[in-house]
């Protein structure tokens, strides 16, 4: 028996033999040179594959939509796109016809170097995209060298997957009926082929390096895709014990759809709102199904995410569209993008900057090309007569700032009213509380602001000097943290104050820790990804807003984040037992 950890996708327990799925990644193609002589031939070679390759990809989207949704199957026309994206076709018929270099290399090559720009951005989101670039080239050069891919709809049996890495298509075209579960070597929480195993509510624990080496064909695996955790031959115990969670899980779901339908409310009658953050359309159905009142945060730089392409005005309207439509009367705030810090675009922003942290970021890149910044708020405004939209500006650390956001906001109204452009009237704008500043001067914001989000990840990295993609200080980052409460109290107080409301869309949002925490201080609602909702709403409506309120009173008077973290855990052991962890 033996136990590996990886990233915890899609939670569930899956108990079966394992299906060793082992295809070769992405072999390097030998370069040679043509003859000028075959320079036709070989871009002829070259548009029939793309042509062959659209066709299959067309197959698959419609598939998609069939057996999933329109929003799932965008990502089979993202791949489409970028398949077809004439930047992208220019730069392989270039290095056939001008450097004479055979049609795979040159397909091999330009792919590569766009993986390597991907990987290495610290930030985990863009390093997924990889897998969407893998997808892409590989249709290619299978087509070009004419390779036959093993089935993995041939599957009869049940079985857990295993596999280095899987594309979406795989996913996709795998015997759903008998794959239980997915473990693979590689992968982030937000890859497409992640985003798809959740869909499909297949349990699933990416990010495993080793697990193709360690596991053989056939080995029994109990997989936990809530721990992350996947058991090689488990014991007779060990086996039983995951059939008893397994049970209880199922248990536990049909609490969680009944939950579905009630309010988010306390024990003695306030009720808070919870809504979804998403960062690409797909994610609204999970949202819908667990009952969100709205999306509290839109991460709309995902759409700048595919190279090469640009997020241009049309691609944008779309994915705002069928995000409000989807949501119908329920609001969507979509946040502006926030390039640049942690989430380098390789089309948009050259890195290189010494504290990218501290430096051309979100609102600040968003104000300095306000070309981009019109041409998004275009979008969105196209797109709100379809639903209820906001508009969210991150990172706002002073009153300019918001002003000059603003201004264009009302230029591009005047100017889609001018082309008579139908908007919705009274689209509202907020802003995102990430910088101490902000909530210092938190009063003078709401003066101009419709609503405040505090983005808390941000917010802590910012308080307390942590770099929040750094493992040797994440010990710091701590949201309990008497000095990132009393920021947080003030921004909700200034909010009240002047009667906006006030949300929450960091993890903080999710940990059930800190629910009764931020009850207590004041928050109006609370955002967050949509798996975390149902458990949150547990918490709420197990406690009582006078012992919420005694409790963030002790908090903001903590000497320590240990110290609170100390009360909080003995708070909820007491209020909320049945929720709160023994460890
Ligand atoms: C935050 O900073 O808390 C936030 C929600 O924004 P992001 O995580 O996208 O920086
Ligand atoms: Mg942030």
């Amino acid at each position: 028996m033996k136990t590996l950890s990886g990233i915890p996708i899609s939670s569930g327990i899956a108990i079966a033999k394992a299906f060793l799925y082992v295809e070769s990644d992405f072999p390097e193609i030998p370069r040679y040179t043509i003859k000028k002589s075959q320079v036709e031939l070989e871009t002829k070679r070259f548009h029939d594959a793309v042509k062959r390759s659209a066709l299959e990809m067309k197959r698959l989207r419609d598939r998609a939509e069939q057996e999933m949704s329109k929003n799932q199957a965008g990502i089979f026309t993202a791949h489409l796109m970028m398949l077809e994206d004439p930047f992208l076709q220019e730069e392989i018929i270039n290095s056939i016809e001008k450097e004479l270099m055979n049609t795979e290399w040159a397909v091999w090559n330009l792919a590569h170097n766009l993986m390597q720009t991907m990987n290495s951005s610290p930030d985990p989101v863009f390093r997924d995209r990889v897998v969407d670039i893998t997808e892409v080239s590989k249709r290619l050069l299978d087509d070009l060298l004419s390779v036959t891919k093993i089935s993995l709809s041939n599957i009869d049996e049940e079985v857990i997957l295993v596999a280095h890495n899987l594309l979406p298509s795989d996913i996709l075209t795998m015997n759903k009926t008998f794959v239980k579960g997915i473990v693979m070597d590689m992968g982030g929480g937000t890859s497409h082929t992640a985003i798809l195993a959740r869909a499909f509510n297949i349990p699933s624990v990416l990010g495993l390096s080793t697990a193709t080496l360690e596991i053989a064909q056939g080995d029994i695996l109990a997989l936990d895709g809530s721990a992350g955790e996947v058991i090689i031959n488990p014991e007779k115990a060990v086996l039983s014990k995951y059939q008893k969670i397994a049970r209880a899980n199922s248990k536990r779901q049909g609490r969680d759809l009944e939950l579905k339908s009630l309010p988010a409310e306390t024990l003695d009658g306030r009720r808070v709102s919870l809504k979804a953050n998403i960062e690409i359309p797909e994610e609204v159905e999970q949202a819908l199904k667990v009952g969100v009142e709205g999306i509290g945060l839109y991460r709309s730089e995902f759409l700048f995410l595919t190279p090469g392409k640009a997020a241009e005005e049309e691609s944008q309207y779309e994915a705002y569209s069928s995000v409000l439509k989807a949501m119908g009367n329920l609001p969507v705030t979509i946040r502006t993008v926030d390039i640049g810090g942690d989430k380098v675009l390789p089309d948009y922003y050259s890195a290189g900057e010494k504290n990218p942290l501290l430096g051309w970021r979100a609102i600040r890149f968003s104000l300095s090309q306000p070309e981009l910044l019109k041409t998004q708020l275009r979008a969105i405004l196209r797109a709100s007569p379809l639903g209820n939209v906001r508009v969210m500006f991150p990172l706002i650390s002073g009153v300019e700032e918001l002003e000059q956001a603003l201004a264009l906001l009302e230029e591009v109204k005047a100017e889609c009213l001018g082309k008579g452009i139908a908007i919705a009237p009274g689209v509202e704008a907020g802003i995102m509380i990430e910088v101490p500043s902000a909530a210092v001067i938190a009063d003078l914001l709401a003066e101009k602001s419709g609503f405040f989000s505090i983005g808390t990840n941000d917010l802590i990295q910012y308080t307390l000097a942590v770099d929040r993609g750094n493992e040797k200080v994440n010990y710091l980052a701590q949201p309990y943290h008497p000095g990132v409460l009393r920021l947080i109290k003030t921004a909700i107080d200034a909010a009240h104050k002047k009667g906006i409301k006030a949300a929450i869309c960091g993890e903080m949002a999710g940990d059930l820790r800190c629910t009764a925490l931020l009850l207590g201080l004041g928050l109006d609602e609370f955002s967050m990804s949509a798996s975390s909702i149902s458990r949150i709403k547990q918490v709420i409506r197990s406690v009582k807003m006078e012992d919420c309120k005694a409790l963030a009173e002790k908090a903001l008077n903590g000497v320590s984040s240990k110290a609170n973290a100390g009360l909080l855990k003995s708070w909820m052991a007491c209020y909320v037992p049945s929720l709160s962890s023994p460890d």
